[in-house]
Parts: structure tokens; C-alpha cells; sequence
């Protein structure tokens, strides 16, 4: 039996940082294969504890706000720093971002090639599939602030992880996670009310909802501020076992059309 696909919570918090996780990153892996989705303040610091970033497949980034991008500058200091030795690490970003890393290199005071110099960098095409070993991964536009990406992770034996990065409530969103055998979806809000009028982000309550909609075997909310974890619980709890907070260091292995099969680490 080849795979499973696994998946670990390096960090699940929004933006705000806090002791207990970073900003959003998830470590997917199939047997050897290690990919990365969003590299958010501190995750590289967590990515040290499961694997070691000079073997990962690739990185993938959702959108180029620094909750889900910004230890990309982090990461590069774990790489020999004239370059050469450890093959460079693929880095798939959002179409832009190339040009926003430029800029990140010169705002950190370092030299033009910085990032170049250990990455392999390409900006990819949001309606092509991605092909990172044995993974593919597809891409679907979010509602969010600014331009952000959806991806959908899908393993040989089928099984299939949606993340859908920052977004508001969104049909396109439901119908790009329909079926998902886990489904990472965002609660960043308290109450909607304190969104923008052109929504960007979810409640707990509609994220919950989003997932029903999509009819995914399993969730776990993310992009959550930690404090509110006790009371998302209780929210999740009250739809359902398939639905719980995603928890920092918790690993899932995931098979296609069962959901999780197996949780370990915390609150697992
Ligand atoms: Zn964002
Ligand atoms: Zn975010």
C-alpha cells in the first residue's frame, strides 16, 4: 500500500502572533514527498521539528499577505548562504509574487539575489495543475482582499486536501471543496460584522457551514486567534465529529473517500 497522505498543522493561527502557533502553514507529505502550503511568520521555526526544509518537494503559497508568506524569508537563512550544495527548494507563488520577494529582499537589507540564490522560484498559472512529484495541486479564487488561491492537494490514491487560504463565504469556495476528504477552512472572525463590506473573511459559524455545504468528509478550522480555540470547540462540537479546530503539531493521515483515519499529537 503506497502513501498515506499526511498532514501536519505547523501553524494555524491568523496574523496575530501567539505562543501556542504560528501563522498558517501545513506540511503535506506522501512517502518521501514533502510539500509545503504558506509559510506564515514562525512556521519555519515548527517546520524544524517534522522535517528538514532542504528535502522538501516544494513550497506553495495562497496569497502575498504576510501571514501566509512572510517566513519564506525565514526558511532562506536554513539554506548554505552563497547558494550551491543543497538543491535549490521549488517555490510556487501566486501570479505577482515574484516581484513582491524582490522587494522583500531589498526592504531586509540583503543583496538582489537572496532568494534566487536557494530557491527555484516560478510564479504558477492559476488554472493550470501544478505537478509537485506525486502530488497535483489545482487552484480556485477565494474571496478575499486581495488576489488569494485556494488549493486542492490530491494524492495518487485519490485522496484530496482543500485548503482554502483567506477567504469570505463564496459558493465558488463550497463547490471547489465539494467532496473533499479533509477540508482546511478559515475562522478568523468573531462576528461578521467586523469584516469590510466587500467580505474577506469567515465566521466559525460560517465556516462550519461553508463545510456542510461542501459535504466534505472531514474539517478543521484554521486561521483562527488561539484564545478562541475553547469556544470553536464547543461551535464544532455541536456539528458534528468530522469538524473540530486544527491544533498546532497535530498530524492527520487522510484516505480518499473515509476522511482521517488517524490523528495524532495535540488534541488529536
Ligand atoms: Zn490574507
Ligand atoms: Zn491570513
Amino acid at each position: 500500500m503506497l502513501g498515506p497522505l499526511r498532514l501536519t498543522v505547523l501553524g494555524c493561527s491568523n496574523a496575530l502572533p501567539h505562543p501556542d502557533t504560528p501563522a498558517a502553514g501545513f506540511l503535506v507529505q506522501w512517502e518521501e514527498t514533502a510539500l509545503l502550503l504558506d509559510v506564515g511568520q514562525g512556521v519555519a521555526n515548527r517546520l524544524r521539528r517534522v522535517a528538514d526544509p532542504q528535502q522538501l518537494a516544494g513550497v506553495v503559497i495562497g496569497h502575498m499577505h504576510a501571514d501566509h508568506f512572510l517566513d519564506l524569508a525565514g526558511l532562506r537563512y536554513l539554506f548554505p548562504w552563497a547558494g550551491g550544495g543543497a538543491p535549490p527548494l521549488p517555490v510556487h507563488l501566486p501570479p505577482g509574487g515574484r516581484r513582491r520577494l524582490d522587494d522583500l529582499a531589498a526592504a531586509i537589507s540583503e543583496r538582489p539575489s537572496f532568494f534566487d540564490d536557494s530557491y527555484a522560484m516560478d510564479e504558477y498559472e492559476p488554472d493550470e495543475t501544478l505537478t509537485v512529484g506525486p502530488l497535483t495541486v489545482r487552484f480556485a479564487a477565494a474571496r478575499h482582499y486581495v488576489p488569494a488561491w485556494a488549493m486542492s492537494v490530491v494524492a495518487p490514491d485519490g485522496a484530496r486536501l482543500v485548503y482554502l487560504g483567506d477567504t469570505g463565504p463564496s459558493d465558488g469556495m463550497i463547490d471547489f471543496a465539494r467532496g473533499a476528504d479533509l477540508l482546511l477552512v478559515e475562522a478568523s472572525l468573531r462576528d461578521a460584522a467586523e469584516d469590510d463590506d466587500e467580505r474577506g473573511h469567515l465566521t466559525a459559524a460560517e465556516a462550519i457551514d461553508l463545510a456542510r455545504s461542501a459535504d466534505v468528509r472531514a474539517a478543521r478550522l484554521v486561521h483562527y486567534p488561539p484564545d478562541r480555540r475553547a469556544e470553536l470547540e464547543g461551535l464544532c462540537a455541536a456539528a458534528g465529529p468530522w469538524i473540530c479546530p486544527a491544533v498546532q503539531g497535530m498530524s492527520l493521515t487522510v484516505s480518499p473517500r473515509v476522511g482521517i483515519v488517524r490523528a495524532v499529537g495535540p488534541a488529536a
